[in-house]
């Protein structure tokens, strides 16, 4: 089958300080270990499913961030993402697929079935998984970074990973309508997992911000909306984007380098602050200076971009504010896959309109030179008719 695969080389850099498991698997932060990547179209084996698992044809698969981020380098060569990965890998994680094989013992799914993924595979066995800490893991795999990915013809996933699709295509009516939101569920999971499972949810009637307006950004806006915040204002630097915050929900939509972020979001609350702020912008180098003036009283931030740089920041307001900064990593776990599908079914949360661009599969190449612009919302790739 035909399959977009990424290669690079393995470079450890002087200062990686990598353990002996990480050296021996060559599984290992991105950004600390592979150099110069390629993406191109290879010919792979077709995967067979083992106990367990189901054999999936891939429908739709979004491009992720982090994908975009596995694309592009460092002034050294180094790609810029930073979660662990092994390659080759086929890369692609945000899919919805239809069962086509089904492998011993599979106990809920039947040959027909349209289901979206979860992308983390955590172990099952480790203290972490068992304590429902799933996504951190240490064995975690990650599909499309370390296990294969979604932008094949195929891809085999344990049941345990998937989600049936068949009460949102019964809602919409629509079995392509109910793969495209599905496509959407992993990152909107990673805001969720953030915003109501590692953080004291904003209560409803309450101020949020909301830094970074991609898909993950997005996402955010739109659960803000549908939890019941009071107003949310949201800052990107892109216009298409800021555009996008308003249709998913926000009330104030700026870019923070044109306005005081902090200054809006007193504003906006009558001088409260925010109750919540995410931060998804991956830039907290120039984002904190803000967050730390723009907290209410117990506010929260969650931190859920991603970058190397350490960033400025007045830890007391913590005190004064009795405020906490919380991080987030993942989408499994804490119900977030069933809610998002169950908001999605009952028309409750309507992000249709973050798909900004859908290309075919046979264009997976283009759709992730078309992600590095950072104008589009969600880059989708659809596999029918292709
Ligand atoms: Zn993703
Ligand atoms: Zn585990």
């Amino acid at each position: 089958m035909k399959a977009v695969v990424m290669r690079a080389d393995w470079e450890p850099r002087p200062d990686a300080r990598l353990d002996e498991t990480q050296l021996r698997t060559r599984k290992a932060p991105a950004n600390l270990v592979w150099r110069r990547p390629t993406f191109s179209w290879e010919e792979v084996g077709l995967p067979a499913p083992g106990v367990g698992e189901v054999l999936l044809r891939i429908r739709r698969c979004g491009v992720c961030g982090s994908d975009t981020h596995c694309y592009e380098t460092d002034d050294a060569g180094y790609v810029l993402f930073s979660g662990p990965t092994r390659l080759p890998c086929v890369v692609g994680h945000e899919y919805s697929a239809e069962v086509v094989e089904l492998g011993k013992g599979v106990q809920n799914l039947r040959v027909g079935d349209l289901v979206c993924a979860e992308g983390m595979l955590g172990c099952g066995v480790c203290e972490a998984c068992r304590v429902g800490r799933p996504n951190q893991c240490p064995r975690l795999e990650m599909v499309g970074f370390s296990a294969p990915g979604a932008f094949a013809e195929y891809v085999v996933a344990n049941e345990r990973f998937l989600w049936n699709l068949a009460p949102l295509a019964d809602r919409l009516g629509s079995a392509a309508a109910a793969l495209e939101l599905a496509a959407l569920v992993e990152p909107i999971g990673c805001a969720f997992n953030g915003m109501f499972v590692s953080s004291t949810p904003a209560p409803p009637g309450g101020w949020v911000g909301v830094f970074g307006c991609g898909p993950i950004g997005l996402g955010a806006v739109a659960l803000a909306r549908a939890a019941g915040a009071a107003g949310i204002a949201a800052f990107d630097v892109v216009p298409e984007r800021c555009a996008l915050a308003l249709e998913l929900g926000a009330d104030i939509a700026l870019h923070p380098g044109e306005c005081d972020p902090a200054d809006v979001l007193r504003t906006m609350s009558g001088g409260w602050g925010a109750d919540m702020i995410v931060e998804a912008a991956g830039a907290a180098q120039l984002t904190m200076p803000f967050i730390e003036r723009a907290f209410a009283p117990g506010g929260r931030m969650v931190y859920l971009g991603r970058t190397g740089q350490r960033a400025p920041v007045l830890l007391d307001v913590l005190v004064t504010q009795a405020a906490g900064i919380v991080g987030a990593r993942g989408h499994v776990g804490g119900g977030c896959f069933p809610r998002i599908l169950r908001l999605m079914e009952r028309g409750r949360l309507p992000v249709r309109s973050m798909i900004t661009c859908r290309l075919p599969f046979a264009h997976t190449l283009e759709a992730l030179v078309q992600s590095t612009d950072r104008r589009n919302g969600k880059v989708l790739v659809d596999y029918d008719g292709v």
